[in-house]
């Protein structure tokens, strides 16, 4: 089968053997099309990625072959997130899920850039989705970013009507504040990049900023928000965002980290000592955040439209490049 294999920092399309169920628990997944996560391409970069991998986990397809005492069948389509945590440790007793060393090592197999999947009956047990022909591919391979975001608003506390900052309004970001949105918040933007405002506000953010000048920025928020936010959210991967995020935050607001830094910078102490800021980190979904996720989708609660820009399999390396240079929000890889 045909496969996206990472050598050097570089996609090639190659033939690699397809997975096989054999006597396996499971299902073979033919795979319409996966989603380009912000992850694949830091995995690339960081070198975290080996060379010989196949990458790609915001799948959609169909199950061609399966083996299974769940209520799944040949046919359907479906849309899942990769990790399965254990619910039977210390990290899973705390809420941790991702965390847990299990969630960890789950995956499904080679990776969602090629033909066909291997996913095993703990997937197809807990983090799978059969999709309902209104929500097309595109828009179900949103499922575990969304439920991304989502789990990173629930580390809010879900408190309702409260005031946010997005810093950063990638696809991410827009996902973030359109979460937010379904949850009854009110949702600010802020971004470098002025056409990325504008469109965030299109999918229902109540207002976004372009950051050029920080100081007027920071004062025109004020109009929105006197005393500062309750919650920032960082999806921006930058570092000159931790500081804008302290200031723009309220006394006693949340910092949500949502995304990696190159330079590993991080909070000042006494900013969090005398202002009382919590800092907490959001990563991968739970089963339970996908299913709202898949809720949120399906009622159309959060809309997805528009989006996306569809590539061959064969246009992977260009998609890569076209996301880092911010010529596109999101790629969906077409297999
Ligand atoms: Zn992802
Ligand atoms: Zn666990």
């Amino acid at each position: 089968m045909k496969a996206a294999v990472l050598e050097n920092e570089k996609f090639n399309i190659k033939d690699i053997e397809k997975p096989l169920l054999a006597d396996k628990e499971g299902a073979i997944i033919k795979i319409h099309g996966s989603g380009l996560c912000g992850s694949d391409i830091v995995k690339i970069r960081t070198g975290a990625a080996k060379d010989g991998s196949v990458l790609g986990h915001e799948i959609v397809g169909e199950i061609v072959e399966i083996n299974t005492k769940t209520p799944f069948k040949k046919g359907d389509i479906i849309a899942m997130g990769h990790h399965v945590p254990c619910f039977d440790c210390p990290y899973c007793f705390s809420g941790n899920y991702s965390m847990c060393r299990h969630f960890k090592s789950t995956n499904i197999f080679p990776g969602g850039f090629s033909e066909y999947v291997f996913i095993s009956e703990e997937h197809l047990n807990n983090t799978v989705f059969a999709i309902t022909p209104h929500l097309t591919d595109i828009e179900a391979s949103f499922l575990e970013p969304l439920a991304c975001c989502i789990r990173a608003v629930k580390k809010t506390g879900l408190k309702d009507r409260t005031k946010n900052l997005v810093m950063g309004l990638g696809s991410i970001g827009i996902l973030m504040g359109e979460a937010l949105k379904a949850y009854g918040n009110e949702v600010y933007g802020c971004d470098l990049i002025k056409e990325r405002a504008l469109l965030s506000e299109n999918y229902g953010f109540d207002k976004s900023f372009v950051l050029k000048d920080e100081k007027q920025v920071l004062d025109e928020m004020k109009k929105y928000a006197p005393i500062g936010f309750d919650n920032v959210f960082l999806t921006a991967g930058a570092s000159s965002a931790l500081d804008f995020a302290v200031k723009a935050a309220r006394d006693g607001a949340n910092i949500i980290v949502f995304s990696s830094v190159k330079d590993n910078n991080g909070f000042k102490n006494n900013d969090i000592y005398y202002r009382e800021l919590t800092v907490t980190g959001s990563y991968s979904p739970s089963p339970m955040d996908l299913e709202d996720s898949m809720n949120f989708l399906e009622s159309g609660k959060v809309n997805v439209k528009g989006l996306s820009t569809v590539y061959s399999l064969n246009q992977i390396n260009q998609a890569i490049n076209d996301t880092l240079s911010n010529k596109i929000m999101k790629a969906y890889i077409q297999i």
